[in-house]
């Protein structure tokens, strides 16, 4: 995959994507990443790309030829590309739109700064992203939010392939439990199916568990969900058990 950010900050991009998953993804050659400024699409010599709003006001806006000269470069260079305005005002980002996003060839992440961007430059892209209802200063950390999440999705960027499956929100439940050594703590055990050997058993404890988190933190993704005949039975032992320890501690 190939993306390219329209930031007038490329080096907060490259610096944040220099770690980790995302910096696996580009040497494995899974991700090419590329930055472009719109300053070099600017026709003035302060290679400025703001200027103050029709109809007054506070701020500057970005205007739209130099920002749609790098918006047409990035689609001559890759045709295929899908081009994203990060926007406050976009469709929420989660993890449905991170795994849309990853199978295609080529993303263009554009990101505003200031008041945000001119509105014929909202016309021009193909959507709108948001990381939640508020307000950044610029659109170079949603970018990267959205570069970090899609370059772990990538085929064999991961080291263990199964573990992109098993992670919050992928079959829209919040993920397990993770423990490592030591197995006792400071008093405290790991639960004792984890060290047991038995895969049918941790995989059961593990749904359970997800199943769990999900409905005390978020119960909302459970609204969407059709479980079936295993998980209802999991989930309902799960909460009868979570009412036991409620009576428990109201007796003592
Ligand atoms: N006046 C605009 C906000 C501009 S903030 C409004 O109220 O709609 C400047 C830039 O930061 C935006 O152009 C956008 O690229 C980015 N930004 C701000 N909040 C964001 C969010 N929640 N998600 C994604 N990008 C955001």
């Amino acid at each position: 995959m190939h993306i390219d950010v329209i930031t007038l900050f490329p080096e907060m991009i490259e610096q944040a994507l220099g770690h980790g998953i995302p910096r696996i993804a580009r040497h494995s050659g899974a991700l090419s990443l590329a930055t472009r400024n719109p300053r070099d699409h600017a026709d003035n010599a302060h290679r400025t790309v703001d200027d103050r709003p029709f109809g007054g006001g506070p701020g500057m806006v970005m205007q739209a030829p130099p920002v749609i000269a790098a918006v047409e470069a990035a689609r001559a260079a890759q045709p295929d590309t899908l081009v994203v305005a990060m926007s406050p005002q976009g469709e929420r980002l989660d993890q449905h739109w991170l795994q849309r996003l990853a199978e295609r060839p080529a993303l263009t992440l554009l990101c505003g700064r200031y008041e945000g961007l001119d509105e014929r430059i909202v016309r021009a892209v193909d959507l709108e992203l948001s990381l939640g209802d508020f307000v950044l200063s610029g659109g170079e950390l949603a970018a990267m939010a959205v570069i970090d999440g899609v370059a772990r999705l990538l085929p064999g960027v991961l080291g263990h392939q199964s573990s992109a499956r098993e992670d919050s929100f992928v079959e829209d439940l919040l993920d397990c439990p993770h423990y490592t050594r030591p197995a006792t703590w400071r008093g405290e055990s790991v639960p004792e199916v984890l060290l047991s050997g038995d895969h049918a058993r941790i995989a059961r404890w593990r749904l359970q568990q997800a199943l769990g988190a999900t409905w005390l933190k978020r119960p909302d993704l459970l609204e969407g969900v059709e479980l079936n005949a295993e998980s209802r039975a999991l989930l309902s032992e799960f909460i009868a058990q979570c009412q036991n320890k409620t009576v428990r501690n109201e007796e003592a």
